[in-house]
Order: C-alpha cells, then sequence, then structure tokens
C-alpha cells in the first residue's frame, strides 16, 4: 500500500481517490479479519462451555441416580473463578476450569471425568444439607461434611476414591479458615469411602 501511494499521487486526484480507496478496502479487510479471528476465538470458548455444562450436568445426572435426589438445582456458569460453589440453592461453576479439569489433571480421560465426578458430588452435597457459602461462617465441618458425602456417592458410583482424591489433595493443599488443607480433606474421603464399603478403617 505504502509504495502504490506515491505512484497514484503522481496519477492526479483520480489517483489519490484511488489510493483512498485502496486503503480503505485494506482497513476493511483487516476489520473482516479480525472480526473472523474473534468470531472463531468466542466460538471456541463457547464450545468449550457448552461441554463443561455437559459434563457437569452429565455427572449431575449419575449423582442424582445413585442418590435418589428427587430434584438437582440450577447450575449457574461464574468463568474465571477457577472454582465452584454453592450459594442459595444454586451452583456455581467455572466451565473453563472444568474443561481443563476434564483434559489437562490426570493421565486419562476416565480419572478427569471422576475428578469432576468428584466435584460436582461435593457441590451436590454442600447443596443437599443446605450449605450456602459464606465466607463469614462457612466452616471445615461443612466442608468435611460435603466431601463425605461426595465420598459415599463416588463408592455407589463404583468410582475410585484416588480420583477425587487426587484434584482435592493439590486444588487447595493448605486450606485456610473456611477450608481445611487439602491432604486432611483427602485423608477424610479415604476413611469415608472405604467405611461405605464396609470396611473397618481408622480414622
Ligand atoms: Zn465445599
Amino acid at each position: 500500500m505504502a509504495a502504490a501511494s506515491p505512484l497514484l499521487g503522481a496519477l492526479g486526484p483520480i489517483g489519490v481517490l484511488i489510493g483512498i480507496g485502496l486503503v480503505v478496502k485494506a482497513i476493511a479487510d483487516s476489520n473482516d479479519e479480525e472480526r473472523e479471528k474473534r468470531t472463531a476465538l468466542e466460538q471456541y470458548w463457547l464450545r468449550r462451555r457448552e461441554q463443561a455444562r455437559g459434563a457437569v450436568l452429565g455427572a449431575a445426572r449419575r449423582i442424582q441416580n445413585v442418590a435418589g435426589l428427587q430434584s438437582l438445582p440450577p447450575f449457574v456458569e461464574a468463568p474465571g473463578t477457577r472454582n465452584a460453589w454453592v450459594l442459595g440453592e444454586v451452583v456455581y461453576y467455572d466451565p473453563d476450569w472444568i474443561m481443563e479439569l476434564l483434559e489437562d489433571h490426570c493421565n486419562d480421560r476416565t480419572c478427569n471425568t471422576s475428578v469432576v465426578v468428584g466435584l460436582v458430588a461435593h457441590e451436590l452435597g454442600h447443596w443437599v444439607y443446605g450449605d450456602t457459602y459464606d465466607f463469614a461462617t462457612h466452616s471445615w465441618r461443612k466442608e468435611y461434611r460435603a466431601d463425605a458425602w461426595a465420598a459415599k456417592v463416588l463408592a455407589a458410583l463404583g468410582i475410585p476414591a484416588s480420583h477425587f482424591r487426587c484434584v482435592i489433595e493439590v486444588l487447595d493443599p493448605n486450606g485456610g479458615r473456611s477450608h481445611p488443607p487439602g491432604p486432611y480433606r483427602a485423608e477424610h474421603i479415604r476413611v469415608v469411602y472405604l467405611r461405605a464399603l464396609g470396611y473397618r478403617v481408622a480414622a
């Protein structure tokens, strides 16, 4: 474009008009390209969020069947939070984070799917007990209780507890005021899971 402009300028006013026309067209083309790129990217994220929704709802339905739940809460997307929680009887989850877990957390798809089942089971555990996330009043007891509910669901589904423990252990290794450290939770899940299968396990 830069090389063409002086030449077109030499042609006089018509050349200038052609030159302006070419510049306008070049800007329009690059805008189209930008728009196409943006649309492709938006489509990509939309597809991933649909996949995440499918995985979360699929897990919820499996849990509903095995736990005999009459209904399920609404599941609402909260992109960018890298978390899942229950607030006012609604389960919020980050679909992009769910997809990351599904694709990358363990080395195989079965384990990754189980990771998501475990996480959804934990949130449904909160929902069943009527917990609602409030940093001021949230307690370790509520976390252990939701984990125990999830561990029993995993045992009933025949999913190895290790598949849930492997994510709980590393998600929040140090814990805090509202959540026990990951390794404590993983050990508690192991004990509840084995007991659900009828083993006598010392806590
Ligand atoms: Zn929780």
